[in-house]
């Protein structure tokens, strides 16, 4: 039984869901304890609970203290099953998160399998849709591991209602740990905005003054389609493809919030990455190790990434990843970067 303690390091929901998605992987119970205890709301949140009723059906665990605010969780794996399953939040929270929690152990399994998410699929503190699609999932098909996702319906704070559908085949065999050091060639940037039942004002102040910051010209500036009855809601969005890798920078708009500030905060976010060579941004950084330290393991040989910052999330991820896989980070500042190495243990 591996013990964790859920206030560790960045003390947040990620801790559990790289637990319970390496327990499924491993076949190792484990116990989590004082869960997200630094939190304005310890415990258990709706989204966390999904995410392991969600690893529960998938695997047929034994779990204990599946409650709302629960602090105290204790999870049995059984083995994982491939099939059709439909996950929803029931709430705004994150399908994204769902998704990232039972996705590994599917790559693991012996037959493809279908998910239908339910939820938010653009929130704030959450990998939105369009990050997983572009950044994540591209880097993932390049491990070995094929998935696909589309978008069937956005969902946004509070109203939620969005939906994802994946396809995910099995990868066990395939997964080869590559290095990630380069960006490579740019080859493109663009931005979106997604504005559901807002004025189209909100849109177009958004993107202009976005563009005005990067430089950016109008067909590099897009207002993205979506339904009335997606809304409301505002994701302004910013994507940056170079020949190794896309990133995807997302701001999030909400009342009492000017869409000058909206696009402010995303320029800062793309010009912080932009004068960084390294490869990968804050949130792909604490990401990817999670897939990339499968692939260590069952390649048993090294990789590493660059990165342009190593956040709590990311330094918290590797420790919790440690406890479940003969696998082991080493960090090393390199430029005004950071280099990633992972190596069986
Ligand atoms: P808590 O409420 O305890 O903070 P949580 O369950 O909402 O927890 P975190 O532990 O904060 O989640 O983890 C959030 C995850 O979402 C991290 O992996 C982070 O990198 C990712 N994330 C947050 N914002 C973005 C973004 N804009 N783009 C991509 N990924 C993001």
């Amino acid at each position: 039984m591996i013990e964790i303690d859920g206030s560790a390091g960045e003390g947040g929901g990620q801790i559990l869901r790289t637990s319970l998605a390496l327990s499924m992987c491993t076949g190792l119970p484990f116990t989590l304890t004082k869960i997200r205890s630094g939190r304005a709301k310890p415990g258990l949140m709706r989204q966390h609970l999904t995410c392991v009723n969600a690893a529960a059906e998938v695997c047929g665990a034994e779990v204990h203290g599946i409650e709302l605010n629960s602090q105290l969780l204790s999870f049995a794996p059984g083995s994982v099953r491939a099939g059709d399953y439909s996950f929803n939040v029931g709430t705004a929270g994150s399908c994204t998160l769902v998704l990232q929690t039972v996705w590994p152990a599917l790559l693991m399994a012996d037959a493809p399998s279908r998910l239908k998410l339910g939820g938010g699929t653009h929130n704030p503190m959450a990998p939105p849709f369009h990050f997983l699609e572009r950044s994540y999932a591209p880097l993932m098909r390049r491990l070995g591991a094929n998935v696909e996702l589309t978008l069937r319906r956005l969902g946004f704070y509070p109203a939620g209602g969005g939906e994802i559908e994946v396809a995910i085949w099995p990868a066990q065999d395939k997964l080869r740990p590559f290095d990630l050091k380069d960006r490579g060639a740019k080859v493109e940037g663009f931005a979106e905005c997604f504005a559901p039942a807002l004025p189209r004002s909100v849109a177009r102040r958004e993107l202009e003054q976005l563009g005005a910051a990067l430089g950016w010209s109008t067909d590099q500036l897009r207002e993205a389609p979506a339904r009335q009855n997606e809304g409301p809601g505002n994701a302004l969005m910013a994507t940056l493809v170079y020949e190794n890798l896309s990133e995807v920078f997302t701001q999030f708009g909400e009342k009492g919030v000017s869409a000058e500030k909206v696009a402010r905060d995303l320029v800062r976010e793309v010009r912080a990455y932009q004068v960084c060579e390294a490869a990968l941004g804050p949130h792909l950084a604490d990401q990817w190790a999670l897939p990339l330290a499968l692939a260590v393991w069952k390649g048993q040989c090294e990789a590493s990434y660059t990165c342009t910052e190593l956040t709590p999330h990311a330094r918290t991820n590797f420790e919790v990843i440690e406890r479940f896989l003969p696998v082991r980070f080493s960090t090393l500042g390199a430029g005004n970067g950071w280099t990633v190495l992972a190596r069986p243990a």
